[in-house]
Order: C-alpha cells, then sequence, then structure tokens
C-alpha cells in the first residue's frame, strides 16, 4: 500500500517573499505522521524554498522541467537544475498540456529525463469535459499514461495523478465514484505495464477541487492514494488542515 501523499501545486502564484510567509506557516503544522507533503512553488522560488524546507521532512517539487540537461532553450529550466533542488517534479499537468501545447511524446520525454537524474516524476493524466461527455475519459486517460510511461522500466519512482480537466481549479470537484474509477483504471493499466505487485505500490493521487472539507472522502477510495491541490494549497492554515483531514478522515 503506497504511503499517502498531499501534494501542494501552487502554479504561478506567490512572489518569493509571499513564498517564504507560505512556507513559512507550513513549517509549523506539516508535515503531519503518515502523509507526505510535497510543495511545487514556482521555479524562481524553489531555492529558498530547498533552504526554509531543509530538514522539515516535507518534500520540495518544481511544476516542470526541460527534459535536455543544459543547452540554448531560452527561458527554460533544466532537469539537472531541477533535480539540484528537488526530489519531485510535476510533468504533463493540464495547464502544461492545454495552454502550454504539451503532447504526449514531450511528456514522456521529461518523465524519462526526470527519472534518469533521480527526480520523482509526478505524472498527471485527465480528460477534459468533452471527452468524458462524449463517453472517452478511459480512452483519453489510457493513452496519456501509456505514452507518459512508454520506455519506464521500473515505475517505483514515478507518482500517477488523476486529474479531470474539468475539475480543476474550477470547484466542481468529481464524485468519489467517478475518481474512484478512473484511479482504478489507472491502477489496471499500472498493472498491466508493471504488474500487479509494483503497480499496487505506486501512489495515485486524485486531484480537482480538492479542499479541506472532500480530502477525506477521497482518501477513503481504495485506489486513490493521496490528493494533488491547487487553490486550497496557497493557505498555510488551509493547506494543513486538509492534509490533517486527510490523515484523519
Ligand atoms: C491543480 O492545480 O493540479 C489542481 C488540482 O488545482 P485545484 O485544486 O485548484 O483544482
Amino acid at each position: 500500500m503506497p504511503q499517502l501523499i498531499i501534494a501542494a501545486n501552487w502554479k504561478m502564484n506567490t512572489t518569493t517573499a509571499e513564498a517564504a510567509t507560505l512556507l513559512d506557516g507550513l513549517k509549523s503544522g506539516l508535515p503531519v505522521s503518515g502523509v507526505t507533503s510535497i510543495v511545487c512553488p514556482p521555479f524562481i522560488s524553489l531555492q529558498l524554498a530547498q533552504q526554509a524546507l531543509a530538514g522539515t521532512g516535507i518534500a520540495l517539487g518544481a511544476q516542470d522541467m526541460h527534459a535536455v540537461t543544459s543547452g540554448a532553450y531560452t527561458g527554460a529550466v533544466s532537469v539537472t537544475m531541477v533535480a539540484e533542488l528537488c526530489s519531485h517534479v510535476l510533468l504533463g499537468h493540464s495547464e502544461r498540456r492545454h495552454v502550454f501545447g504539451e503532447t504526449d511524446e514531450s511528456v514522456n520525454a521529461k518523465v524519462l529525463s526526470a527519472l534518469a537524474a533521480g527526480l520523482k516524476p509526478i505524472v498527471c493524466v485527465g480528460e477534459t469535459l468533452g471527452d468524458r461527455e462524449s463517453g472517452r475519459a478511459g480512452e483519453v486517460v489510457t493513452r496519456q499514461l501509456n505514452a507518459a510511461l512508454s520506455g519506464v522500466a521500473e515505475a517505483d519512482m514515478t507518482v500517477m495523478a488523476y486529474e479531470p480537466v474539468w475539475a480543476i481549479g474550477t470547484g466542481r470537484a468529481a464524485s468519489v465514484d467517478d475518481a474512484q474509477e478512473m484511479a482504478a483504471l489507472v491502477r489496471r493499466e499500472l498493472s498491466t505495464l508493471f504488474g500487479p505487485e509494483a503497480a499496487s505500490d505506486i501512489p495515485i493521487l486524485y486531484g480537482g477541487s480538492v479542499n479541506a472539507d472532500n480530502v477525506a472522502d477521497y482518501m477513503a477510495m481504495a485506489d486513490v492514494n493521496g490528493a494533488l491541490v491547487g487553490g486550497a494549497s496557497l493557505d498555510a492554515d488551509i493547506f494543513t488542515c486538509l492534509t490533517n483531514n486527510a490523515a484523519s478522515p
């Protein structure tokens, strides 16, 4: 059974001063026993976050990375730079796919590069509302998962996140039954790729309008092992309360 993970995606929020204040607040309540906390601030705050979180047991993640280690990629942040500071990296987040045009192929290149650098990828998959309404949610998530993990030999470093696009930042969270159904599908696909034993150890997070009031309901689902949290991660008290509620429903 994977350990419970509650990951915070700050997205493009917080100045460095605001990040420092938020980290201070998080350190007073986290980590919570039995829960791995991962904080993913903007790139510009990763170094101060690494210093602030040293010795706390709170893990640090980046929100993206470039698959190539260095070179002429103006504005990009490489896998090597991220690996210097972080243990985790979000890859294939729907905002990267839909706003920045990331493809299954580029997500796969990043996953392979992250693993080679010793980074744990949090691989995000999820269907749009159109996909769901046309009955294609399972097909889309299956395609994204298999593409992202193509060429991955062992998945013990990998975390999966099922995040329906229509639930992210909308306040319209997926029902617990839908989240479980899709997490179970993710688990089945992982089992086909890596075998049932390895698949049972891979954490599968649900993301999409998770808050302190609904988190425990998701954590009670058999194939949901944590949450990826956007909006509700930007307030230290709310995120700490959410984490406590996840640990003790
Ligand atoms: C996210 O950014 O991955 C996310 C799930 O956002 P929110 O919790 O705000 O829906």
